[in-house]
């Protein structure tokens, strides 16, 4: 028989982490990439002898594989996939790829609008304090396929978008997490937002009655998506407005405390003594607590380490206190639905700091949480008028400004004394940075160095 001739598209984290592994399977393998491979990552291809090209797809040689393996960033507009969708070639993601490996080893795998980098580390933080032999991979940390490649885990914990559940066909998810479904990346689902909830329930599939599925209970959205599939799993919903127990258990958010269990086990938790803030820190918290029981991880081990973890960084994290005024960096907020609950999470009166690329946005549901606790909005990014004029009369001042710099200048001299001043821009960061960890980071270095 021929032996088996695996393409993949893109020299990314996860298309590196591929080929090795199907170069270790002793598949034949071919990676192309029409940009730059990292240097890193042809490091690591040279060492395993993978062949690869970068610069431009050479068709003939990608058009003979009996299965491609797709990173994530490439769409199925782009003219490579449709040649390969037109020669009828299966086309799969790194995580169906690697799936079919890892043996006994069991995978915790986290989706949603929000909130997945938080609760995956906050799950890969529990699961490896309990001295758990875990890796984490997926849309941080490692490869999966490397790892897979690589390690001998038990346990795998991965963060997955919404495009790399879109190549996931017989993948399985022993422990499914999904945290919510709001409007985001439209543009890439045919500006539909039911294409895009379709994509996100992927992770329900395969899942198996001695599975585990933890989903938020407050999300209309996924509720009128549960009816539309067979649920076989166990399920944990988690929740702070609709109490909505399963016989399996779940977590219900009351006075700042909340019980979650799972099975026979439970563990209970006082959202004041968690250093990550906010209503929507509380569902991650309740994610990961549920994830973990489910898991098998003893209750006090869990408490313990919830307890610990600090904010992500980019995620609501505080940067410093100077002259009494608090600057929180939220960079990662690029959707409307993260500064809904970065603006529910402050305390302090804001001088707010928004805007950048705007996907598309409606901001009314902002308006409210901005009357009541917004003093200042300071606008920022080249193409301001939208923002604008929707908030010109809800909050006191607006002031447009062009540049990080004119920015921060702005919020300083708008901030008093017990304010808080918050980046979150609700948009995408591409017209004045290179991404939002370029903004997060340029927002701390003129904190450190200005405030
Ligand atoms: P993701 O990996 O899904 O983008 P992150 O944990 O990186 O999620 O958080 C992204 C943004 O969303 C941050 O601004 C964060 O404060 C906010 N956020 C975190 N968890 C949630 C949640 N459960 N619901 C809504 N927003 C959230």
């Amino acid at each position: 028989m021929q032996k088996k001739f695996i393409v993949v598209l893109g020299g990314g984290i996860s298309g590196y982490g591929s080929a090795i592994l199907a170069k270790k399977k002793g598949f034949g393998v071919f990676l192309s990439d029409s940009g730059r491979i990292a240097d890193r990552y042809r490091e690591r291809l040279d060492e395993w002898g993978v062949p690869y090209e970068q610069g431009g797809h050479t068709e003939e040689r990608i058009l003979a594989a009996s299965e491609v393996v797709k990173s994530p960033g490439i769409p199925e507009t782009a003219p490579i996939v449709r040649r390969i969708r037109e020669a009828g070639i299966p086309v799969i993601s790194e995580m169906e790829f690697a799936g079919r490996y890892i043996g006994r080893a069991r995978c915790i795998c986290i989706t949603g609008s929000n909130g997945k980098t938080t609760t995956t580390s906050l799950i890969y933080k529990i699961m490896r304090d309990a001295g758990l032999n875990v890796a984490l991979g997926g849309n941080i940390g490692e490869s999966f396929a490397y790892s897979v490649a690589t390690g001998d885990y038990d346990w795998y914990v991965l963060e997955l978008s919404s495009f790399q559940l879109d190549g996931m066909y017989r993948f399985r998810a022993h422990i499914g997490v999904l945290m919510n479904i709001t409007p985001d990346h439209l543009d890439r689902y045919d500006h539909c937002f039911q294409n895009y909830a379709d994509s996100k329930m992927r992770i329900v599939r395969n899942m198996t009655s001695r599975d585990w599925f933890v989903y938020s209970g407050d999300d209309e959205v996924i509720w009128r998506q549960l009816p539309r599939y067979d649920l076989r799993m166990k399920q944990l919903p988690f929740a702070a407005k609709n109490a909505v127990a399963s016989g399996a258990g779940d977590a219900f958010l009351c006075d700042g405390r909340f019980t979650a269990a799972a099975g026979k086990s439970s563990v209970e938790i006082d959202t004041a003594k968690l250093r990550i803030k906010g209503l929507h820190n509380a569902y991650n918290a309740m994610a990961a607590a549920l994830a973990t029981l489910a898991a098998g991880v003893a209750p006090a081990r869990i408490r313990r380490s919830l307890y610990e973890f600090a904010p992500v960084e980019h995620r609501l994290e505080p940067v410093a206190e100077k002259g009494g005024v608090l600057w929180i960096n939220d960079s990662k907020a690029t959707n409307v639905d993260s500064v809904y609950y970065a603006l529910e999470s402050m305390k302090r009166p804001v001088v707010w700091i928004a805007g950048g690329t705007d996907k598309g946005n409606d901001y009314g549901p902002l308006k409210a949480f901005a009357r009541e606790k917004v003093h200042t909005l300071v606008c920022m990014g080249l193409d301001n008028a939208k923002l604008l004029s929707e908030f010109a009369g809800v909050v006191p001042e607006v002031i447009p400004t062009s540049s990080l710099d004119g920015a921060m200048t702005a919020a300083k001299a708008a901030a008093r004394e017990g304010d808080a001043v918050l980046l979150s821009p609700a948009c995408a960061s591409f017209d004045l940075f290179r991404n939002y960890e370029d903004r997060g980071e340029r927002f701390k270095r003129w904190v450190n160095e200005n405030a």
